[in-house]
């Protein structure tokens, strides 16, 4: 078994690589507790899931940065690794099952072995509800559905997983690609194959910010249920996944097998969306920010009609855009306004105006200042 494991995450994570691995809990009060820890490789890894897996959510970082162990800490991204997508497919629950959940969260604040005999209880309610109800079903045939779709257009199929609970992930795969800005890629790629794929159960947040995206893994068990997280195919039935995440037997996956195209599509795409990017970027600078005598107190709702014009809609107390950022198509007006602070509900950004700035412009602090002192004809903001 231990040797098994060890050669899967080898084969899924390579010999040597530098990711996190995090095992968030609930519990009170615990400045002692560990969350977080480097790791390089594929040994390591296994122990950590070893002794975690089943009381704590095991996570790791989706990609690797860099190879072997690290050095500068503030230079992680800059060294990122892009050679998969990672997409994640739940259901959200309702009802009886929900508070289930709810109930065992609440008992793990004190403990794993609180109320040991309540918490194994639920636990084995739920699992009983995974295997009768059919719990992960729509998630899970929404992810084969999905592999179908990703095949025809990228020439491989992704590796699926089921996540032990409620839903589902896949990993797409490609040559590593060097992208200018990957977050801005990946999550545009993501939120278009929710759209076309019509894929309700396919959550966007998780390509939010991707590159520090940490996801569950594979064979480790769910905290909740303590099923393990285990590969299927398009053609495994349902009943089948649950009894391998049951009693998993370690597959070894040979990546090489699900290597796609995506890479060059990935690549292609990026050159448009910076090119896009670069020219609403240079039209919001011919916009001009309000000559106020203070920003101090600035009512956002001025600010944004004169970087954005006239809204799509406007009431009492907030004014409703398009989103601006282009990685997000908003077709219903989702970015709205209030007097002093801006959210998108689409794309979960939100900040005041000098953080809009930054974000939406990638510039730092004292780019936002020349900015805004240049348009204002040096009047202090
Ligand atoms: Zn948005």
């Amino acid at each position: 078994m231990e040797e098994r494991m060890v050669n899967f995450y080898r084969s899924f994570y390579g010999y040597k690589f530098t990711r996190i691995f995090r095992r968030p809990h609930q519990f009170q009060n615990t400045d002692k507790f560990r969350i977080e820890y480097y790791v390089y490789t594929p040994n390591k890894l296994y122990s950590l899931v070893k002794h975690n897996s089943g009381f704590h959510k095991c996570l790791i970082s989706t990609y690797s940065y860099g190879i072997g162990p690290l050095v500068n800490k503030s230079r992680l991204k800059e060294n990122t690794i892009i050679d998969r997508l990672f997409l994640d497919f739940d259901i959200t629950l309702e009802g009886e099952l929900s508070d289930l959940q709810k109930k065992l969260n609440k008992l793990r604040e004190y403990g794993c072995n609180h109320q040991k005999v309540r918490q194994d209880e639920i636990k084995e309610k739920l699992r009983q509800s995974l295997l009768k109800d059919s719990l992960a079903l729509k998630a899970v045939e929404e992810a084969k559905y999905f592999a179908e779709k990703f095949k025809e257009s990228f020439d491989n199929y992704p590796i699926l997983f089921f996540s032990g609970f409620k839903g589902c992930h896949a990993y797409l795969f490609f040559k590593p690609v060097n992208l200018v800005n990957p977050n801005l890629t990946i999550s545009d790629f993501a939120s278009r194959l929710k759209k076309y794929l019509e894929l309700d159960t396919m959550d966007l947040s998780v390509n939010m910010d991707p590159v520090t995206r940490l996801s569950r893994i594979p064979y480790s068990k769910h905290e909740l249920t303590g099923l393990s997280v285990v590969p299927f195919t398009i053609d495994t039935p349902y009943e089948e996944i649950i009894e391998n995440a049951v009693k998993p037997e370690i597959e070894l996956l040979r990546l090489e097998n699900h290597l796609s195209n995506l890479d060059s599509h990935l690549i292609n795409n990026e050159t448009i969306l910076l090119e896009n990017q670069k020219i609403r970027s240079e039209n919001l600078l011919d916009l001009k920010p309000p000559i106020l005598n203070s920003y101090k107190n600035l009512d956002h709702r001025i600010f944004f009609e004169n970087l954005l014009g006239w809204p799509a809609r406007r009431y009492d107390y907030y004014d409703m855009y398009h989103c601006p950022f282009p990685d997000h198509e908003d077709l219903n007006p989702s970015f709205t306004v209030y007097e002093k602070i801006y959210i998108c509900f689409g794309c979960n950004r939100k900040g005041n105006y000098w953080q809009f700035l930054k974000e939406y412009n990638d510039w730092d602090d004292n780019q936002v200042n020349t900015y805004l002192k240049k348009v204002l004809g040096g009047l202090k903001v």
